[in-house]
């Protein structure tokens, strides 16, 4: 029988974003929610890029909608368990990453700070982000054009180097340690629970999303119609859904789509599209 028990979601993009969804959109999703926990006793977490010091408003702007996460998933892989109306820490966990993440950046420091040195006096308008994240290099540029050229050059200095992934949003860049990504996170959350990666549906828009829209992590990968372009090919690549909507809507129509997924034969799954 097939089941799910693991619901991710990414957050930024994914379940909040451009354009502005309405209440109605949060009242559907909570209803999903509702029916996927009674019917196959499935766990939601929330999967997010974002530093663990914006957990309270992660947790506000959820709230807002009437959302509850049983797991909160920060900086990609620091992972977080709700028990008691509050959230947990996965201490050793969350202790090892963090080391691990220290380690990588340790190595190529000098290297990192001379080109975030660089960077400011070649672009005087870019805004320094790095503050207290374990990175020595995040730049939020004043156009998308000097965002991109900075990311081009910084795939040629790093090529080959296993430490450290490019990632671009918008106008923003940043050198983000290798060292536990989505695809971590959730491999973690599938042994906490005991469950098998055919029995989770992951959602995301960006390119930290695409470690976990993957066949090996979970059964049920997808994205919404906003997601950028690389990260839509790997989910039609896996044969996974690729919403005709964007941000919370696209949201409640890939679970409109796991619905009819899991109660039929399988039969209305088209791989690679939404309908
Ligand atoms: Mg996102």
């Amino acid at each position: 029988m097939k089941r799910l028990r693991l619901l991710a979601t990414d957050f930024d993009g994914t379940l909040l974003g451009e354009p502005k969804d309405g209440r109605e959109t949060y009242a559907f999703f909570r209803q999903q929610l509702r029916h996927f926990r009674y019917r196959y006793g499935m766990k939601w977490a929330v999967v997010t890029g974002r530093h663990i010091a914006t957990i309270p408003a992660v947790v506000g702007e959820l709230l807002i909608h009437g959302l509850v996460p049983d797991f909160l998933v920060m900086e990609d892989a620091c992972i977080y368990r709700r028990a008691g109306g509050r959230y947990w820490p996965f201490w050793w966990w969350n202790l090892g990453l963090n080391l691990r993440r220290k380690r990588q950046v340790r190595r190529h420091r000098t290297h990192i700070l001379a080109l975030a040195k660089t960077t400011m006096e070649r672009f005087p308008g870019a805004e320094n982000l790095t503050g207290k994240r374990m990175l020595d290099f995040w730049f939020r540029f004043p156009n998308e054009a000097q965002a991109r050229e900075v990311e081009q050059e910084l795939q040629g200095e790093f090529k080959g180097n296993v430490d450290f992934f490019i990632f671009r949003w918008d106008c923003e860049v940043c050198l983000a340690p290798t060292a536990g990504t989505k695809a971590d996170a959730l491999t973690k959350l599938e042994k906490t629970l005991g469950i098998r990666p055919e029995e989770v549906a992951a959602i995301g828009d960006g390119q930290n999303d695409v470690s976990m829209l993957d066949r090996r992590y979970c059964g049920y990968p997808g994205c919404v119609d906003n997601a950028s372009g690389p990260v839509k090919e790997v989910v039609i690549g896996t044969g996974g859904y690729v919403a005709n909507l964007s941000v919370m809507m696209g949201v409640v129509e890939f679970m409109d789509f796991l619905q009819r997924d899991l109660t039929d034969d399988g039969s209305s799954r088209k791989p690679g599209a939404g309908v």
